[in-house]
C-alpha cells in the first residue's frame, strides 16, 4: 500500500468503528475510539483512532481531526501510566506499508514499557486473550481523567 491511496471503508478499524467487529474499548466520545490492540506489542498496548476522519495516514489527517487525536493520545497515556505504572512508553504510529503501517485508518499505538520486559515485534506478537485485555482496559479505564 503505498502512501497515496483511497481510503478503504472495509479495513479492519472502519469495521470495528462500525460495529462490526468486536474489540476492546478503553473509551470513547463522539469523535474518539481508545481500545485495546489485540497483538499487544506489551502489556496494555492501546491503539487511539478517530471516529470523524478517514484519514490513511498522518499527510491526510485534519488539523482539528489531528489536534483532538493527540489530546486523546495524552490523555490515555496519563491513564495507563496511572494505571500500569510502566517505566516508560513509547508513541508509535506509522506511515505506508514501507513505514510498518498494516492498518490503513491513522492510529496512534501508545505500549507502556519496563526496563526488564522485552517488546515483541510489531507485527510478530501473539493474539491477547480477551479477558485479559478487559481487565487491562478497564484498569486504564478507571484512572482517565
Ligand atoms: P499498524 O501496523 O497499522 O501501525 O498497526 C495496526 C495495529 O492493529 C497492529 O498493532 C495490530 O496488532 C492491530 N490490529 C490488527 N488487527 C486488529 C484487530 O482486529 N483488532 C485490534 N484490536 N487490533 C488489531
Amino acid at each position: 500500500m503505498t502512501l497515496q491511496a483511497p481510503y478503504d471503508p472495509d479495513n479492519i478499524f472502519a469495521r470495528i468503528l462500525r460495529g462490526e467487529v468486536p474489540s476492546v474499548k478503553v473509551w470513547e466520545d463522539d469523535h474518539i475510539l481508545a481500545f485495546m490492540d489485540v497483538f499487544p506489542q506489551s502489556e496494555g498496548h492501546v491503539l487511539i483512532v478517530s471516529k470523524t476522519s478517514t484519514a490513511r495516514t498522518l499527510l491526510e489527517i485534519e488539523p482539528e481531526a489531528l489536534a483532538r487525536l493527540t489530546a486523546a493520545v495524552q490523555r490515555t497515556a496519563r491513564a495507563v501510566e496511572q494505571a500500569l505504572s510502566p517505566e516508560g512508553f513509547q508513541i508509535m504510529q506509522f506511515n505506508g506499508e514501507a513505514g510498518g503501517q498494516t492498518v490503513f485508518h491513522l492510529h496512534f499505538h501508545i505500549v507502556p514499557r519496563w526496563a526488564d520486559r522485552p517488546m515483541k515485534g510489531h507485527g510478530h506478537a501473539p493474539m491477547a486473550d480477551a479477558a485479559e485485555l478487559r481487565a487491562l482496559a478497564d484498569r486504564i479505564a478507571a484512572a482517565l481523567e
